[in-house]
């Protein structure tokens, strides 16, 4: 039952299961790729559901399956720029971020033939050390970014940053930014909109989460990978910190997914921005 008329915001970060371990995209292609079948399950569980979303498609994958982003488009789908080699951006130059970021857009534009106006940091990792990367996206014609998470974490996060959609002023213009939601509990902030942290809480606090957060006439985000519906994809010795939580839960999550389908309403990023 969906509880109240606020729309959220549905968004996939597209990439296959090895792309999102901090692997230099060098040595991806060893890897079994499993985008193409998991990528279309995704598509089959919003056909079903009825609902339409973000994809911020991986650069690299669109070289390698253009056919895929194709079929995303093609859904009715929103598809916006994950960059190109998902590399932490603080550990980049302006320079090669950059360059990255227009090969992720021309290919992404190539294929859809719509302008590619959302973007979404690889891990995250829009941080004090890589805010010169908001200015770039701007320059880019991203009208939009969502990848500043207000919490503190080894690899991502401003705490302090504001947790609701705001205008960041650029050289250029202002630049939407929509925070990764996080839910103030007991003074705390805790991140509920997604990946991990969707599969280790129960699914009753995401709900709660998303219940109050509408409630109070916010709308949420939410984000998933694909690989995150896929169980049995290859296990791989990972540092611990990341093998923690890579596979934890994969075997529930469509079905949560699916649930959360059905308790909330939810729209494209594009779309409940109002970004045009
Ligand atoms: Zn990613």
């Amino acid at each position: 039952m969906r509880q109240d008329a606020v729309t959220n915001a549905l968004t996939i970060d597209f990439e296959d299961w090895y792309q999102g371990l901090e692997i230099p995209h060098t040595q991806w292609a060893g890897f079994e790729d499993r985008i193409v079948p998991v990528g279309r399950r995704l598509l089959a569980v919003f056909a079903e559901a009825g609902v339409r979303a973000t994809f911020f498609v991986l650069g690299y994958v669109a070289e390698q399956h253009p056919e895929l982003v194709r079929e995303i488009a093609a859904a009715g789908h929103e598809v916006g720029t994950h960059g190109y080699s998902h590399t932490l951006i603080y550990q980049q130059s302006p320079e090669l971020f950059r360059e990255e970021l227009l090969r992720s857009i021309r290919v992404l534009e190539e294929i859809t033939g719509a302008a590619v106006v959302g973007h979404r940091a690889p891990f995250f990792s829009i941080t004090k050390k890589s805010l010169w990367a908001l200015d770039i996206l701007h320059e880019a014609g991203i009208r939009y970014d969502s990848s500043i998470f207000p919490v503190r974490n080894y690899r991502y996060g401003i705490e302090d940053a504001p947790r609701w959609p705001y205008d960041v002023e650029t050289g250029r213009g202002p630049l939407r930014e929509w925070p990764i939601t996080t839910w103030q509990v007991g003074g705390r902030s805790l991140p509920v909109a997604g990946g991990a942290y969707f599969r280790i809480y129960p699914y009753a606090l995401t709900r709660a989460a998303f219940r109050s957060i509408n409630a109070g006439g916010r709308a949420a985000l939410f984000y998933l990978h694909p690989w995150e519906i896929d169980p049995h994809h290859p296990k791989i010795p990972l540092p611990r910190r990341i093998a923690l939580t890579h596979y934890f839960n994969l075997g529930a999550t469509e079905g949560r997914l699916r649930r959360l389908l059905k308790d909330f309403r939810f729209a494209p990023m594009r779309e409940v921005l109002s970004v045009s």
